[in-house]
């Protein structure tokens, strides 16, 4: 990755643990999170929020949501706002996440309006995209991502409040990847796409992180690519080893 980009290694528990668990675990990377040449962010059930910052007090580990809604407060059943998960101690929110796109329904618009609402209540928004397989294996995987990022990013979208993911769908929870030639494409892809739309200053300084099977085993690789500025983790970030070990490949 480029120098003046700090890395960061995110990862997202989806919908994984209980109070026991997530203190352990938020306490383990917390711990080893002085150690490593980057940022590290962990984004647990929105109910162990409060939790995870507590255990993290302290340490460098920031705190993150899963996602949230775009409006502040209201009738809004079993939605959370990105006021409330700052109010619980986060930093940062996921929108975007192909799950969300997927079992939610979430449309571009809706994932540009959340992120708003992350910026409006002080939150770093990662917003992400990412193509399915058929549309890889379409040829299309760039002009979807592109496609995705002009619909998801916020006018406002700067380099201090906005991180972009890259996920692959057919790569997310899988054990596959795509090449590291295809990663540092796709990245590049990526930041000449937000030079266009959002100028210089933003396509400089925001972070890419790549997500989709990301293990110690291919981190290395992966980390070292010019443009892959860290890294979303799903199942390895349950096991602070692995997570640590992961964070430990940021040069
Ligand atoms: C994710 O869900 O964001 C993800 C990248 O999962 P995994 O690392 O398990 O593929």
């Amino acid at each position: 990755m480029a120098g003046k980009r700090t890395a960061l290694i995110a990862g997202n528990w989806k919908m994984n643990g209980l109070v026991a668990d997530a203190a352990a675990l938020a306490g383990a990377v917390a711990a080893g999170a002085g150690s490593v040449n980057c940022e590290l962010l962990v984004c647990p059930p929105a109910v162990l929020l409060t939790t995870v910052s507590d255990a993290s007090k302290g340490s460098k580990l920031a705190v993150g949501g899963q996602d949230c809604h775009a409006a502040v407060s209201g009738a809004h059943t079993g939605d959370i706002s990105a006021e409330m998960l700052s109010d619980g101690g986060a930093a940062y929110v996921i929108v975007g996440h192909s799950e969300r796109r997927a079992d939610h329904g979430e449309a571009d618009t809706d994932i540009c309006a959340k992120a708003e609402a992350a910026h409006r209540a002080g939150l770093v928004a990662i917003v992400c995209v990412g193509e399915t397989e058929a549309q890889r294996d379409a040829g299309q995987a760039e002009a979807i991502v592109g496609g995705q990022l002009t619909g998801s990013l916020p006018a406002g979208a700067s380099a201090e409040n906005t991180v972009i993911a890259y996920e692959p769908v057919w790569a997310i929870g899988t054990g596959r990847t795509p090449t590291a030639q295809d990663v540092q494409a796709m990245h590049n892809h990526m930041r000449t796409h937000v030079r266009d739309s959002h100028g210089a200053a933003f396509s400089d300084g925001v972070r890419l992180l790549y997500g989709g099977s990301v293990k110690p085993e291919n981190a290395e690789e992966l980390m070292a690519l010019a443009d892959v500025d860290g890294a979303l983790v799903g199942g390895a970030s349950l096991k602070a080893a692995d997570f640590l070990a992961i964070a430990g490949c940021c040069r």
